[in-house]
């Protein structure tokens, strides 16, 4: 068995150290042979000794660096087509990403995607760039590992409904106005997965699920109409599908995101991994199903309406969501205020066109400067 060279932009974060420590146990199989971070050095330093990659990049941040890391978003492009690799884990948080994965499927990589966002803003662009560098899109995201583990060999004409489960996040079972001034210590303590800052507010407000009903949508090719969300707080059906004669296929396993990550990379073969922690279904005792409390988390309504006004809408959800995180994070809005902020931007910016790259950065440069606007 070859090994195959891999890449991992984002290394530095939660997807990315889990990634790192899955790798360790298929050496034999896996070789990661580029590493790039934000602006952590210390954490990445410490990652170029354990794994000597052949390709470093450091987009952000000061201080001394090596000579040969690369340096800036450039880098990101350099990192995702190096000849050595053959699989890319995007592992990269927000629109930031879009560029690496594009590039990626540019160069005929598989792209292991944790970045939904990408997905999101060019849904359209990745499906385009697949299929003319000859890549593929494998997710990493749980539920769509779940989805793509439960369809097999069967395609889209097959399915019925997709049924994608939510945790619901920490403000479950809040009253509204409670909600509506909750803190970030309130909102970073999700109740089953230990994630990123900003999907842990997305999985607060919902935003989340409204990325990923989208991100379900272009990866599955399936109609928003046949895109379905639940809440189950115990996060151990990782999401359904139900076939056109009515069967039901749901995965299954405790809430890690190690399976999925190992499963992106390689798809359709199942690896051995005792280290992956094991399911027992006394344990899980049960499997609750709930309604979304739409009236109480708008953001889930917003981001599908988005997602089927197709255009720049979705990147004008994502770009409005990605600003209003961060100053709810920096302490200047509210959380109640990030739903507000993202039905502003979309009121403002309908009905822009999405039809390349320049017209998504454009709508996503605008719903960020509409809702700074809004908080300044
Ligand atoms: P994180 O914040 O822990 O890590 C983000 C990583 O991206 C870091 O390594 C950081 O250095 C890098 N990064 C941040 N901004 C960047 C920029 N502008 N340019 C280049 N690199 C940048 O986030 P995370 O929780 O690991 O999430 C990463 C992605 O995976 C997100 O899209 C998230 O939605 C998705 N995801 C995460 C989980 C999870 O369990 N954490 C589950 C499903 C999907
Ligand atoms: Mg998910």
């Amino acid at each position: 068995m070859t090994t195959q060279g891999v890449a991992i932009l984002g290394s530095t974060g939660s997807i990315g150290t889990t990634a790192l420590r899955v790798l360790a146990r298929h050496r034999e199989r896996f070789e990661v042979r580029v590493l790039t971070a934000h602006a952590n050095v210390a954490v990445l330093r410490q990652q170029v000794s354990d794994w000597s990659p052949g390709f470093v990049a450091l987009v952000e941040g000061d201080g001394e660096v090596p000579a040969t890391w690369g340096r800036g978003p450039g880098s990101l492009v350099e990192a995702a087509t190096r000849p050595d690799t053959s699989i890319v884990l995007n592992a990269i948080v927000g629109a930031a990403g879009l560029d690496a994965t594009l590039a990626a499927l540019d160069a005929g990589k598989r792209v292991a995607l944790a970045n939904k966002e990408s997905l999101v803003v060019g849904g359209e662009l990745v499906g385009a760039a697949a299929r003319r560098g000859g890549g593929i899109v494998v997710p990493v995201d749980s539920e769509h590992s779940a989805i793509l583990q439960c369809l097999g060999v069967r395609g889209a004409a097959e399915v019925r409904r997709l049924i994608i489960t939510a945790s619901g996040g920490p403000f479950r079972e809040w009253p509204i106005d409670r909600i509506r001034k909750a803190t970030a210590h309130d909102a970073l303590r999700h109740p089953t997965w230990s994630m990123g800052r900003k999907i842990t507010v997305d999985s607060a407000t919902l935003a989340n699920k409204a990325l990923e009903v989208i991100e379900a949508h272009f990866l599955f090719g399936l109609g928003y109409d046949q895109i379905e969300v639940v809440v189950h707080p115990q996060s151990i059906v990782h999401s359904m599908v139900e076939f056109r004669d009515g069967s039901v296929l749901a995965q299954l396993g405790v809430p890690s995101m190690e399976l999925p990550i190992l499963y992106a990379f390689s798809h359709p073969e199942r690896l051995e991994d005792p280290g992956i922690p094991a399911f027992d279904p006394i344990a899980a005792a049960r499997l609750d199903f709930e309604t979304v409390r739409h009236d109480v988390f708008p953001c889930l309504g917003l981001g599908v309406a988005a997602g089927k006004a197709g255009g720049a809408a979705p990147a004008v959800f994502n770009g409005a969501n990605e600003q209003a995180v961060a100053l709810f994070l920096e302490g200047r809005a509210p959380f109640g205020a990030i739903a507000d902020a993202v039905h502003e931007a979309l009121a403002r910016h309908a009905g822009l066109a999405g039809d390349d790259l320049p017209a998504l950065w454009h709508a996503d440069a605008a719903a960020r400067r509409t809702v700074k606007e809004m908080f300044r």
